[in-house]
Protein backbone atom coordinates (compact mmCIF):
# COMPACT_ATOMS: atom_id res chain seq x y z
CA UNK A 1 0.00 0.00 0.00
CA UNK A 2 1.51 3.61 -1.01
CA UNK A 3 0.54 6.27 1.36
CA UNK A 4 1.07 10.43 0.72
CA UNK A 5 0.54 12.78 3.52
CA UNK A 6 -0.94 15.92 2.47
CA UNK A 7 -1.35 18.80 4.38
CA UNK A 8 -2.58 21.70 2.07
CA UNK A 9 -6.19 20.32 1.93
CA UNK A 10 -8.37 22.68 4.63
CA UNK A 11 -11.97 22.23 5.83
CA UNK A 12 -12.84 24.65 3.01
CA UNK A 13 -11.76 22.68 0.52
CA UNK A 14 -13.40 19.59 2.09
CA UNK A 15 -16.59 21.38 2.60
CA UNK A 16 -17.13 22.33 -1.11
CA UNK A 17 -19.90 20.43 -2.11
CA UNK A 18 -20.11 19.08 0.78
CA UNK A 19 -23.48 16.76 0.80
CA UNK A 20 -25.36 15.34 3.98
CA UNK A 21 -28.39 13.26 3.45
CA UNK A 22 -30.49 14.21 7.16
CA UNK A 23 -32.97 11.73 6.30
CA UNK A 24 -30.41 8.65 6.60
CA UNK A 25 -28.16 10.45 8.49
CA UNK A 26 -24.79 10.18 6.64
CA UNK A 27 -22.11 12.70 4.96
CA UNK A 28 -21.93 11.24 1.38
CA UNK A 29 -19.66 13.61 -0.79
CA UNK A 30 -17.23 16.65 -0.39
CA UNK A 31 -13.97 18.54 -2.03
CA UNK A 32 -15.89 19.27 -4.96
CA UNK A 33 -17.23 16.36 -5.54
CA UNK A 34 -14.36 14.17 -5.75
CA UNK A 35 -14.67 12.71 -2.30
CA UNK A 36 -17.06 10.00 -1.05
CA UNK A 37 -17.30 10.58 2.52
CA UNK A 38 -19.19 7.33 3.17
CA UNK A 39 -18.36 4.87 1.02
CA UNK A 40 -20.40 1.58 1.26
CA UNK A 41 -18.53 0.03 3.55
CA UNK A 42 -18.27 2.45 6.57
CA UNK A 43 -20.10 2.95 9.16
CA UNK A 44 -23.32 5.14 9.53
CA UNK A 45 -22.44 9.10 11.29
CA UNK A 46 -22.88 8.49 14.68
CA UNK A 47 -21.27 11.50 16.26
CA UNK A 48 -24.61 13.53 15.25
CA UNK A 49 -25.22 13.60 19.68
CA UNK A 50 -24.84 16.63 20.32
CA UNK A 51 -21.15 16.06 21.97
CA UNK A 52 -18.96 13.92 20.23
CA UNK A 53 -19.87 16.44 16.63
CA UNK A 54 -19.70 19.75 18.80
CA UNK A 55 -16.48 18.47 20.60
CA UNK A 56 -15.05 18.55 16.99
CA UNK A 57 -16.25 22.16 16.11
CA UNK A 58 -14.77 23.27 19.24
CA UNK A 59 -11.19 21.26 18.62
CA UNK A 60 -10.97 23.37 15.32
CA UNK A 61 -11.71 26.93 17.30
CA UNK A 62 -8.93 26.30 19.86
CA UNK A 63 -6.35 24.96 17.22
CA UNK A 64 -6.08 21.31 18.39
CA UNK A 65 -4.85 19.03 15.93
CA UNK A 66 -8.19 16.67 14.53
CA UNK A 67 -6.08 13.82 14.10
CA UNK A 68 -5.20 12.15 10.87
CA UNK A 69 -7.69 11.47 8.43
CA UNK A 70 -7.24 8.58 5.90
CA UNK A 71 -8.43 8.37 2.26
CA UNK A 72 -8.33 5.94 -0.41
CA UNK A 73 -6.85 6.97 -3.41
CA UNK A 74 -9.57 5.40 -6.26
CA UNK A 75 -8.78 7.49 -9.39
CA UNK A 76 -6.34 10.67 -9.41
CA UNK A 77 -9.44 12.40 -9.25
CA UNK A 78 -11.93 9.81 -6.90
CA UNK A 79 -11.31 9.28 -3.02
CA UNK A 80 -13.07 7.70 -0.40
CA UNK A 81 -12.27 8.36 3.49
CA UNK A 82 -11.08 5.49 4.85
CA UNK A 83 -11.37 6.99 8.50
CA UNK A 84 -12.41 10.70 8.92
CA UNK A 85 -15.97 10.14 8.35
CA UNK A 86 -17.12 11.27 11.58
CA UNK A 87 -15.30 13.96 11.95
CA UNK A 88 -15.81 15.12 8.20
CA UNK A 89 -19.68 15.02 8.49
CA UNK A 90 -19.36 17.37 12.05
CA UNK A 91 -17.76 19.93 10.48
CA UNK A 92 -19.21 19.42 7.06
CA UNK A 93 -22.61 20.07 8.90
CA UNK A 94 -21.60 22.84 11.06
CA UNK A 95 -20.23 25.13 7.90
CA UNK A 96 -23.27 24.17 5.85
CA UNK A 97 -25.61 25.37 9.03
CA UNK A 98 -27.20 21.96 10.27
CA UNK A 99 -25.17 21.69 13.55
CA UNK A 100 -25.54 24.21 15.96
CA UNK A 101 -22.56 25.25 19.08
CA UNK A 102 -23.37 26.96 21.80
CA UNK A 103 -21.27 30.18 22.73
CA UNK A 104 -19.73 31.82 25.75
CA UNK A 105 -23.16 32.83 26.54
CA UNK A 106 -24.79 29.63 26.52
CA UNK A 107 -26.80 30.67 23.32
CA UNK A 108 -26.81 28.78 19.92
CA UNK A 109 -24.90 29.89 16.95
CA UNK A 110 -24.87 28.23 13.64
CA UNK A 111 -21.60 29.00 11.32
CA UNK A 112 -23.64 31.67 9.42
CA UNK A 113 -23.84 33.52 12.64
CA UNK A 114 -20.86 33.11 14.35
CA UNK A 115 -17.95 35.73 14.24
CA UNK A 116 -16.22 36.43 10.95
CA UNK A 117 -12.60 36.03 12.49
CA UNK A 118 -14.21 32.57 14.06
CA UNK A 119 -15.69 31.48 10.22
CA UNK A 120 -12.61 32.26 8.75
CA UNK A 121 -10.51 30.02 11.12
CA UNK A 122 -12.33 27.09 10.59
CA UNK A 123 -12.41 27.22 6.99
CA UNK A 124 -9.07 27.46 6.93
CA UNK A 125 -8.18 25.26 9.08
CA UNK A 126 -5.61 22.77 7.55
CA UNK A 127 -5.83 19.11 7.78
CA UNK A 128 -3.23 16.03 8.05
CA UNK A 129 -4.34 13.35 5.34
CA UNK A 130 -2.98 10.16 4.41
CA UNK A 131 -3.68 9.04 0.84
CA UNK A 132 -4.03 5.50 0.74
CA UNK A 133 -3.57 3.55 -2.54
CA UNK A 134 -3.89 -0.37 -2.77
CA UNK A 135 -5.83 -3.10 -3.45
CA UNK A 136 -8.93 -3.50 -2.35
CA UNK A 137 -7.79 -6.17 -0.21
CA UNK A 138 -5.43 -4.52 1.08
CA UNK A 139 -7.02 -1.45 2.33
CA UNK A 140 -9.75 -3.77 3.76
CA UNK A 141 -7.25 -5.76 5.80
CA UNK A 142 -5.79 -2.31 6.82
CA UNK A 143 -9.33 -1.17 7.69
CA UNK A 144 -9.49 -4.18 9.62
CA UNK A 145 -6.79 -3.52 11.46
CA UNK A 146 -7.76 0.34 13.05
CA UNK A 147 -9.47 1.76 15.55
CA UNK A 148 -11.87 4.59 13.98
CA UNK A 149 -11.78 7.43 16.17
CA UNK A 150 -11.95 5.85 19.35
CA UNK A 151 -15.17 3.83 18.99
CA UNK A 152 -14.13 0.22 17.06
CA UNK A 153 -15.99 -1.12 14.31
CA UNK A 154 -18.00 -3.78 15.45
CA UNK A 155 -18.11 -7.57 13.86
CA UNK A 156 -21.30 -6.72 11.50
CA UNK A 157 -19.19 -3.41 10.50
CA UNK A 158 -16.27 -5.36 10.07
CA UNK A 159 -17.51 -8.04 7.91
CA UNK A 160 -19.53 -5.05 6.12
CA UNK A 161 -16.21 -4.00 4.85
CA UNK A 162 -14.73 -6.99 3.80
CA UNK A 163 -17.84 -7.90 1.53
CA UNK A 164 -18.59 -4.85 0.36
CA UNK A 165 -20.87 -4.51 -2.43
CA UNK A 166 -24.23 -4.50 -4.00
CA UNK A 167 -25.65 -7.36 -1.63
CA UNK A 168 -24.10 -5.31 1.54
CA UNK A 169 -26.05 -2.05 0.08
CA UNK A 170 -29.14 -3.32 -0.67
CA UNK A 171 -28.94 -4.61 3.04
CA UNK A 172 -27.74 -1.80 4.80
CA UNK A 173 -30.88 0.20 3.07
CA UNK A 174 -33.06 -2.22 4.50
CA UNK A 175 -32.01 -2.78 8.07
CA UNK A 176 -29.45 -0.27 9.18
CA UNK A 177 -31.51 2.77 7.90
CA UNK A 178 -32.54 3.99 11.56
CA UNK A 179 -36.02 6.13 9.13
CA UNK A 180 -37.10 2.46 8.20
CA UNK A 181 -40.96 2.49 9.98
CA UNK A 182 -40.30 -1.68 11.09
CA UNK A 183 -37.65 -0.69 13.36
CA UNK A 184 -40.21 0.14 16.73
CA UNK A 185 -41.47 -3.62 16.09
CA UNK A 186 -38.17 -5.03 15.23
CA UNK A 187 -36.29 -3.51 18.47
CA UNK A 188 -39.62 -5.68 20.16
CA UNK A 189 -37.41 -8.45 19.41
CA UNK A 190 -34.00 -7.60 18.63
CA UNK A 191 -31.50 -5.26 21.12
CA UNK A 192 -29.05 -2.83 19.56
CA UNK A 193 -29.67 -0.27 16.77
CA UNK A 194 -30.27 0.24 12.85
CA UNK A 195 -26.92 2.76 12.91
CA UNK A 196 -24.33 -0.26 14.61
CA UNK A 197 -25.85 -2.90 12.34
CA UNK A 198 -27.66 -4.81 14.58
CA UNK A 199 -30.81 -5.48 12.73
CA UNK A 200 -28.73 -6.66 9.92
CA UNK A 201 -26.60 -8.38 11.74
CA UNK A 202 -29.64 -10.50 13.34
CA UNK A 203 -31.54 -11.30 10.34
CA UNK A 204 -27.86 -12.68 8.46
CA UNK A 205 -27.56 -14.64 11.77
CA UNK A 206 -30.97 -16.09 11.38
CA UNK A 207 -31.41 -16.74 7.59
CA UNK A 208 -27.40 -17.99 7.53
CA UNK A 209 -28.15 -20.36 10.25
CA UNK A 210 -25.14 -18.34 12.69
CA UNK A 211 -23.00 -18.64 8.95
CA UNK A 212 -22.96 -14.94 8.77
CA UNK A 213 -19.47 -14.22 6.73
CA UNK A 214 -20.13 -17.72 4.51
CA UNK A 215 -23.49 -15.74 3.88
CA UNK A 216 -21.96 -13.03 2.78
CA UNK A 217 -19.10 -14.00 0.64
CA UNK A 218 -21.71 -16.55 -1.23
CA UNK A 219 -24.16 -13.44 -1.70
CA UNK A 220 -21.66 -10.63 -2.10
CA UNK A 221 -22.24 -9.67 -5.50
CA UNK A 222 -26.39 -10.44 -5.41
CA UNK A 223 -28.23 -7.86 -6.80
CA UNK A 224 -31.28 -8.51 -4.39
CA UNK A 225 -31.63 -9.52 -0.64
CA UNK A 226 -34.87 -11.44 -1.28
CA UNK A 227 -34.32 -14.37 0.22
CA UNK A 228 -32.66 -12.68 3.90
CA UNK A 229 -35.78 -10.46 3.89
CA UNK A 230 -38.39 -13.26 3.40
CA UNK A 231 -36.62 -15.09 6.01
CA UNK A 232 -36.50 -12.37 8.48
CA UNK A 233 -39.90 -11.37 8.04
CA UNK A 234 -41.35 -15.26 8.70
CA UNK A 235 -39.35 -14.94 11.44
CA UNK A 236 -40.44 -11.46 12.95
CA UNK A 237 -44.05 -12.70 11.98
CA UNK A 238 -44.10 -16.03 13.75
CA UNK A 239 -42.64 -14.59 17.11
CA UNK A 240 -45.47 -11.86 16.90
CA UNK A 241 -48.26 -14.39 16.14
CA UNK A 242 -47.44 -17.13 18.69
CA UNK A 243 -46.40 -14.36 21.91
CA UNK A 244 -49.50 -11.80 21.17
CA UNK A 245 -47.89 -9.93 24.22
CA UNK A 246 -44.76 -7.98 23.72
CA UNK A 247 -42.55 -8.38 26.97
CA UNK A 248 -39.31 -6.56 27.26
CA UNK A 249 -37.57 -9.99 28.32
CA UNK A 250 -38.44 -11.30 24.26
CA UNK A 251 -35.75 -8.36 23.47
CA UNK A 252 -32.33 -10.27 22.09
CA UNK A 253 -33.75 -14.11 22.60
CA UNK A 254 -32.49 -16.46 20.26
CA UNK A 255 -35.25 -16.03 18.17
CA UNK A 256 -33.98 -17.55 14.83
CA UNK A 257 -32.87 -20.99 16.19
CA UNK A 258 -36.13 -20.68 18.11
CA UNK A 259 -38.00 -20.33 14.58
CA UNK A 260 -35.77 -23.06 13.65
CA UNK A 261 -36.89 -25.52 16.14
CA UNK A 262 -40.33 -25.10 16.90
CA UNK A 263 -42.25 -23.00 14.35
CA UNK A 264 -43.40 -26.11 12.60
CA UNK A 265 -45.45 -27.12 15.58
CA UNK A 266 -49.10 -25.12 16.13
CA UNK A 267 -49.78 -23.13 19.09
CA UNK A 268 -53.04 -21.45 20.45
CA UNK A 269 -51.86 -17.75 20.94
CA UNK A 270 -54.58 -17.29 23.42
CA UNK A 271 -53.30 -20.41 25.32
CA UNK A 272 -49.80 -19.44 25.13
CA UNK A 273 -50.88 -15.92 26.13
CA UNK A 274 -52.45 -17.13 29.43
CA UNK A 275 -49.20 -19.46 30.49
CA UNK A 276 -46.87 -16.24 29.80
CA UNK A 277 -48.89 -14.22 32.33
CA UNK A 278 -49.22 -16.88 34.85
CA UNK A 279 -45.43 -17.78 34.36
CA UNK A 280 -44.86 -13.28 34.76
CA UNK A 281 -46.61 -13.73 38.26
CA UNK A 282 -44.97 -16.66 39.76
CA UNK A 283 -42.31 -15.62 42.01
CA UNK A 284 -40.62 -18.76 41.70
CA UNK A 285 -39.45 -18.43 38.41
CA UNK A 286 -36.08 -16.39 38.39
CA UNK A 287 -35.40 -16.24 34.80
CA UNK A 288 -38.24 -14.90 32.82
CA UNK A 289 -35.89 -14.77 29.70
CA UNK A 290 -36.01 -19.01 29.73
CA UNK A 291 -40.15 -18.27 29.73
CA UNK A 292 -40.64 -18.22 26.11
CA UNK A 293 -38.77 -21.39 25.34
CA UNK A 294 -39.91 -22.69 27.89
CA UNK A 295 -43.76 -22.63 26.66
CA UNK A 296 -42.36 -23.41 23.18
CA UNK A 297 -41.07 -26.63 24.09
CA UNK A 298 -44.16 -27.66 25.86
CA UNK A 299 -43.71 -26.56 29.59
CA UNK A 300 -41.20 -29.14 30.95
CA UNK A 301 -37.91 -27.96 30.96
CA UNK A 302 -37.67 -25.70 33.92
CA UNK A 303 -34.01 -25.72 33.99
CA UNK A 304 -34.91 -22.34 31.26
CA UNK A 305 -36.87 -21.20 34.49
CA UNK A 306 -34.27 -21.15 37.23
CA UNK A 307 -36.66 -21.97 39.49
CA UNK A 308 -35.86 -20.48 43.06
CA UNK A 309 -34.51 -22.99 45.28
CA UNK A 310 -34.71 -24.11 49.17
CA UNK A 311 -33.03 -22.08 51.19
CA UNK A 312 -30.25 -22.72 53.83
CA UNK A 313 -32.50 -22.17 56.62
CA UNK A 314 -35.55 -24.39 55.43
CA UNK A 315 -33.15 -27.49 54.38
CA UNK A 316 -31.78 -27.36 57.72
CA UNK A 317 -35.17 -27.44 59.42
CA UNK A 318 -36.69 -30.04 57.02
CA UNK A 319 -33.13 -31.74 57.90
CA UNK A 320 -33.23 -31.35 61.45
CA UNK A 321 -36.95 -32.82 61.94
CA UNK A 322 -36.37 -35.75 59.73
CA UNK A 323 -33.57 -37.10 61.29
CA UNK A 324 -35.43 -36.66 64.86
CA UNK A 325 -38.61 -38.45 63.93
CA UNK A 326 -36.34 -41.44 61.24
CA UNK A 327 -33.99 -42.13 64.70
CA UNK A 328 -37.31 -42.31 66.94
CA UNK A 329 -38.27 -45.47 64.45
CA UNK A 330 -35.27 -46.76 63.46
CA UNK A 331 -35.57 -45.88 59.96
CA UNK A 332 -33.55 -43.81 57.36
CA UNK A 333 -33.91 -40.21 57.29
CA UNK A 334 -34.50 -40.56 53.30
CA UNK A 335 -37.97 -40.81 52.90
CA UNK A 336 -37.32 -43.05 49.68
CA UNK A 337 -34.65 -45.34 51.44
CA UNK A 338 -37.00 -45.73 54.76
CA UNK A 339 -39.52 -47.47 52.42
CA UNK A 340 -36.64 -49.78 50.12
CA UNK A 341 -35.19 -52.98 50.38
CA UNK A 342 -31.39 -52.44 50.73
CA UNK A 343 -28.86 -51.86 52.87
CA UNK A 344 -29.84 -48.10 53.06
CA UNK A 345 -33.15 -48.70 54.34
CA UNK A 346 -31.96 -47.53 57.91
CA UNK A 347 -28.85 -45.41 57.07
CA UNK A 348 -28.86 -41.93 58.58
CA UNK A 349 -27.46 -39.59 56.12
CA UNK A 350 -25.93 -36.31 56.35
CA UNK A 351 -26.99 -33.09 55.52
CA UNK A 352 -24.26 -32.59 52.96
CA UNK A 353 -25.81 -36.40 51.55
CA UNK A 354 -29.11 -34.88 51.10
CA UNK A 355 -30.42 -32.29 48.73
CA UNK A 356 -33.90 -30.86 49.00
CA UNK A 357 -36.95 -32.00 46.96
CA UNK A 358 -40.48 -30.40 45.99
CA UNK A 359 -42.75 -32.81 47.64
CA UNK A 360 -44.89 -31.51 44.89
CA UNK A 361 -42.92 -30.75 41.66
CA UNK A 362 -42.53 -26.87 41.15
CA UNK A 363 -44.81 -27.44 37.17
CA UNK A 364 -47.57 -29.26 38.99
CA UNK A 365 -47.87 -25.98 41.30
CA UNK A 366 -45.97 -26.92 44.10
CA UNK A 367 -44.83 -23.99 46.04
CA UNK A 368 -40.82 -23.54 47.22
CA UNK A 369 -41.88 -23.11 50.84
CA UNK A 370 -41.16 -25.67 53.84
CA UNK A 371 -44.36 -27.32 53.59
CA UNK A 372 -43.34 -28.43 50.31
CA UNK A 373 -39.65 -29.28 50.88
CA UNK A 374 -38.17 -33.16 51.82
CA UNK A 375 -34.63 -33.88 51.82
CA UNK A 376 -33.22 -36.66 50.13
CA UNK A 377 -30.41 -38.93 49.73
CA UNK A 378 -28.59 -37.45 46.66
CA UNK A 379 -29.41 -40.40 44.79
CA UNK A 380 -33.04 -40.39 45.29
CA UNK A 381 -33.43 -36.68 44.67
CA UNK A 382 -31.29 -37.25 41.36
CA UNK A 383 -33.75 -40.20 40.19
CA UNK A 384 -37.01 -38.28 41.69
CA UNK A 385 -35.70 -35.18 39.53
CA UNK A 386 -35.05 -37.23 35.90
CA UNK A 387 -38.65 -38.55 36.03
ZN1 LIG B 1 -32.58 -42.34 49.67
Amino acid sequence: MITTLRTEITVKDICDGFVYNELEGKGLFGLSGKLTIQPEYQRNYIYADGKKDVAVIESILKGYPLGLIYFNKVTDSKFEVLDGQQRITSFGRFVTNKLAINDDNGLQQKFSSIAADKQEKILKTKLLIYECEGTESEIKDWFRTINIAGVPLNNQELLNAVYSGPFVTLGKEEFSNSQNVNIKQWSDYISGSANRQDFFERALDWVSKRNIGDYMSRHRYDNNITELKNYFNSVIDWVSTVFTDVESEMRGLEWGRLYETYSRQPYSPQEVSEQVKKLYADPYVKNRKGIFEYILGGSTDTKLLDVRVFDVATKNSVYAKQTTDAEEKGISNCPLCAIGHDSNKLKIWKINEMDADHVTAWSRGGATDPNNCQMLCKTHNRAKGNR
